[in-house]
């Protein structure tokens, strides 16, 4: 049985922290799919076709990675795609107080698919989707910050 991960995520826009996390996992795993969130009450700031497309250019050279919007509860887009492990990343305790009753209550729903945590890399720690967007809304220069295949205007 293949080892399919799925890494969910709004990546609005994906950072060098999500990349970080998903090529340090390469070697866990056969294959990880990243999950792009399409959630009706969540406003984001680029749009879906967009945080796809540049996460496809980031993984262009990745043969491994696979990238899929999804909505609907996170288990039942693991069952759809038979992955049995859900990857997130950890910067802080405040992520992990919040992962941690994620993952639980995913367990609970699904008793099959387990939840996988990779620490973040020191220098990544402060990278974060949000405050990337607020750099970008006040004219900063947030291009270090952004995955390789991110294109800001
Ligand atoms: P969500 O909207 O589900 O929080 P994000 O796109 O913000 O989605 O983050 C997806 C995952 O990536 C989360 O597990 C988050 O903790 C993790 N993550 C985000 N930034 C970093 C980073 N700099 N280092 C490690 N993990 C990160």
């Amino acid at each position: 049985m293949s080892r399919i991960a799925l890494f969910p995520g709004s990546f609005d826009p994906i950072t060098i922290g999500h990349v970080d996390v998903i090529t340090r996992s390469l070697d866990l795993f056969d294959k990880i799919i990243i999950g792009v969130g399409n959630n009706a009450t969540k406003n984001y700031m680029f749009p879906l076709q967009d945080r796809v497309d540049w996460i496809k250019d980031s993984f262009s050279e990745y043969h491994q990675v696979e990238v899929q919007a999804y909505n609907g509860l996170t288990v039942d887009f693991c069952k759809k795609v038979h992955a049995r492990f859900i990857l997130r990343g950890l910067r802080t305790s405040a992520d992990f107080e919040f992962e941690r009753a994620i993952a639980q209550m995913n367990h609970y729903l699904e008793r099959g698919v387990e939840t996988v945590f990779i620490l973040s890399s020191p220098q990544y720690a402060p990278v974060s989707s949000t405050i990337i967007r607020d750099i970008i809304r006040n004219g900063g220069n947030a291009a270090p910050f952004v995955a390789d295949g991110v294109k800001l205007k």
